[in-house]
């Protein structure tokens, strides 16, 4: 992992409010699809209103920004913003949290543990609740998808209103 500095991303970068916002008219559009394909019976409206609760979450509270002890995101968990300052220990801004795959997955994980860890130590009843019933795949894409294309949005948006770049280039889009 690279140990470069890299401020001069912080400076580059688009605020939290300018990715709150591009994100949600993203939004707007994914539900304009989904009602759509609803409409067309090509997938249930679960899974459609699972989508866009999780773009939500994950628009609101799973930013790559999460890096940074400061940010938008950051704020948005209220008492339990403490969490995520290991997070923003270990990550550095704009480096792995950012990266299309390890990022979301990154956060997603962290989330997991996070949510175990607590659910451990309140003695909530955690195996009766969610893990009684096996989600269908289906839902779990659709919760996946949520959750990750706003990290994908942030990430393009970060990376297309700066020159700088430093990693490799893959032509992938
Ligand atoms: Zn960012």
């Amino acid at each position: 992992m690279g140990m470069k500095a890299a401020t001069v991303a912080t400076i580059l970068m688009p605020s939290g409010k300018a990715h709150l916002r591009m994100e949600a008219m993203m939004l707007i559009l994914w539900i304009a699809c989904a009602v759509v394909l609803v409409w067309k019976d090509q997938i249930a409206l679960l899974h459609a209103g699972l989508f866009a609760g999780a773009y939500i979450f994950s628009m609101l509270l799973l930013s790559p920004d999460l890096d940074l002890a400061k940010s938008d995101a950051f704020h948005r968990w209220g008492i339990l913003r403490w969490l995520w300052l290991p997070y923003a220990w270990v990550f550095r801004h704009r480096q792995m949290s950012h990266h299309l795959l390890w990022g979301p997955l990154t956060r997603m994980a962290y989330v997991g543990l996070a949510a175990v860890a607590i659910g451990a130590l309140v003695r909530l009843g955690w195996r009766e609740t969610t893990l009684g019933s096996q989600p269908p795949a289906a839902s779990i894409l659709a919760i996946c998808l949520g959750v990750y294309l706003p990290n994908l949005e942030h990430i393009l948006a970060d990376r297309l209103t700066t020159t700088w770049r430093r990693k490799r280039r893959k032509h992938r889009l």
